[in-house]
Order: structure tokens, then C-alpha cells, then sequence
């Protein structure tokens, strides 16, 4: 089996675009994620299974659960659409409104399991229900109490681990 690596060229005499180890030259992202997904390889990490959310900072790619395959990516993003369509925002807010004090986005990630009887690793539902927080927190329902774990500096890049919010005031259901 040929070894497809494809890494990003630039700044050369043939300009920007992608090598791959199999001898082709890709001219830009497009033909990389092509390439890639020909050849079995996750389109968002081409294959590498390491994204660089910002620069210099690099982690697991989400796409592809850090294994760099296109089988796991499009599984991956089913599940991701399949944890959009089950897990609403009304159904989030219910659970924060009936919620004590301030709460981690972990807590609200596994009543929401609970509620739908997921096992664990079934759905991403965590990622799902931070996005749901993270509009709220926007329309000002929440305020985001806990300090980011990780600050980038110059980006706006900020990765909370398991953040906590508290409600700003009584919600109107
Ligand atoms: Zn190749
Ligand atoms: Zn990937």
C-alpha cells in the first residue's frame, strides 16, 4: 500500500499547494482534500491526525478523533449531526433552568445523557451542548464564571477544558 503523507508546501519556487509522498503535487487545499479522501485520509487533518487550531498550538484533529482516517471523520461527523438534531437548545435550557448555582458544562453534558439515556461515547454530545451554552451565554442568559484554562496569545483563540457558567437571571420559558 503506497504511503500517502501530505504536507503543505510553501513559500517554494512551485508556490503554495500540497506534496504528497506518492509523488503527486496538489496546487491548492481543494486537490489536497481530494487527494485525501481518495486515499482513505481525513480531509480536515489530511491525514495527519494533528490540527493546528492556532498558530504554533497544535492537538488530536476533532474531525477524525486524532486517527487521521476519512471512515472515522465521517462517522465522527453522522454523530455530530445526528447530537445536533437530538440535543436542542430548549432541551438545555431546561436543565439549566432548573439548576442550583453555578454549573460545569460537564454537568449539563451528563444530565443531558442521562435524560436521553445515551451511553457514554455514543454521541458527542459534550461539544454539542457547549455550543448551545455558548449561545446562550451570547443572548445573556448565562455568564461564563471560569477563567480559560488556556489563553493563545494573539489569537482569539480560547480553549476552556470544562468551563462554568451561572444563570444571569431568571429565565423565561
Ligand atoms: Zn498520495
Ligand atoms: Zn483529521
Amino acid at each position: 500500500m503506497t504511503d500517502h503523507t501530505i504536507t503543505p508546501r510553501t513559500g517554494t519556487l512551485l508556490g503554495d499547494g500540497y506534496d504528497c509522498t506518492c509523488g503527486t503535487l496538489l496546487a491548492d487545499r481543494v486537490n489536497a482534500e481530494l487527494h485525501a479522501s481518495e486515499h482513505q485520509l481525513c480531509t480536515s487533518c489530511l491525514g495527519s491526525a494533528v490540527e493546528e487550531p492556532a498558530a504554533g498550538f497544535t492537538r488530536a484533529c476533532t474531525a477524525c478523533a486524532g486517527t487521521g482516517r476519512r471512515r472515522e471523520q465521517i462517522t465522527w461527523q453522522l454523530a455530530h449531526a445526528e447530537a445536533a438534531e437530538v440535543i436542542t437548545l430548549p432541551m438545555v435550557r431546561g436543565v439549566v433552568s432548573g439548576w442550583e448555582g453555578p454549573f460545569h458544562l460537564s454537568q449539563i453534558a451528563d444530565a443531558i445523557r442521562d435524560g436521553l439515556a445515551l451511553p457514554a461515547g455514543r454521541l458527542p454530545v459534550g461539544p454539542r451542548v457547549r455550543d448551545l451554552l455558548l449561545r446562550m451565554q451570547q443572548s445573556g442568559e448565562i455568564h461564563m464564571i471560569s477563567a480559560p484554562d488556556e489563553l493563545l496569545d494573539g489569537t482569539d483563540v480560547v480553549l476552556y477544558r470544562d468551563p462554568q457558567w451561572q444563570r444571569t437571571r431568571p429565565l423565561a420559558l
